[in-house]
């Protein structure tokens, strides 16, 4: 059993999607063990994507990320940071797997609805980053 982290971003909190994500998070067989809405600071943001920073689309990213609430989640699950990578489909929605929420639910590579943690180390990290143990069931 492992544990990754989530987000469901501005543009889908936006689209009234929060629902419909976790639907498609559990029918698959993930659990939701944390979550909680929250409005990123430029700080917060900047921190949790600090292995972007320098590239070209970071200050757009930092734009979007602090443009509106999000949701952040841990989920657990057999294998669930590959599962829930495979879940969400590639970073560019148009070339995500049919039946993933990019495809389903992503308008670009900017605005592409969700996140999910890339690596053990990376998931470890972002858990931590927002989360407090308390906070995890
Ligand atoms: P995330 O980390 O958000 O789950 P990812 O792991 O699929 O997405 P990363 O390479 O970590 O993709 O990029 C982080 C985020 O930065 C992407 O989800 C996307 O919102 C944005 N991004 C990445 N590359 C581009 C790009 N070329 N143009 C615009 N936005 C981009
Ligand atoms: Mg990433």
């Amino acid at each position: 059993i492992q544990r990754t982290f989530s987000i469901v971003k501005p543009d889908a909190v936006r689209k009234n999607l929060i629902g419909a994500i976790y639907s498609r998070i559990e029918a698959c067989g993930l659990s939701v063990v944390g979550a909680k809405m929250l409005h990123l600071t430029r700080e917060q943001a900047e921190g949790f994507y600090a292995e972007h920073e320098g590239k070209v689309f970071f200050e757009p990213l930092m734009e979007f990320m602090t443009s509106g609430p999000i949701m952040v989640q841990v989920l657990e699950g057999e294998n669930a940071i590959t599962f829930y990578r495979e879940l969400m489909g590639t970073t560019n929605p148009e070339n995500a797997a049919a039946g993933t929420l990019r495809c389903d639910y992503a308008e670009s590579m900017r605005f592409n609805a969700v996140h999910g943690s890339d690596s053990e180390e990376s998931a470890a990290r972002e858990i931590a980053y927002f989360f407090t143990e308390n906070e995890v069931c």
